[in-house]
Parts: C-alpha cells; structure tokens; sequence
C-alpha cells in the first residue's frame, strides 16, 4: 500500500506521528541529511516537549 506521487515531506510539515514519548499529535518532520546529498531521511520532532526521533533509531517512517 505504498503510492508514490513524487510528494516527499520536507522539515517543518507537520506529520502523522505521535509523540513517543508524550503521545502528543503535535509532531512535524525534521530533514536529516545523510552523507549522500541526494539523500535525505526523515525524522520528527514533538511540538509540545521537543522529544526529536531520528531516522534509523527504532522507529519505524515506513510503516503506514
Ligand atoms: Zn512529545
């Protein structure tokens, strides 16, 4: 179920996740940059206690 309109979130926009640790709404995506420049990974971070979840740090962006 993955549908791929060429739409990739950008830090700053709010996203669908909950807060790990305060289970607030209140998250928008933050833009990593890895060592490829054409390559970037997406994290969040929580608006109400400014938790920050890396990519590739036990939570999982992919799962829909
Ligand atoms: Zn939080």
């Amino acid at each position: 179920m993955t549908s791929s309109k060429g739409l990739s979130p950008i830090g700053g926009d709010p996203s669908p996740y909950e807060c790990p640790n305060c289970a607030s709404p209140n998250t928008v995506y933050e833009e990593y940059i890895t060592n490829d420049p054409e390559d970037s990974e997406l994290g969040i971070i929580c608006d109400d206690c400014e938790h920050q979840v890396e990519p590739g740090n036990g939570f999982d962006m992919e799962d829909e």
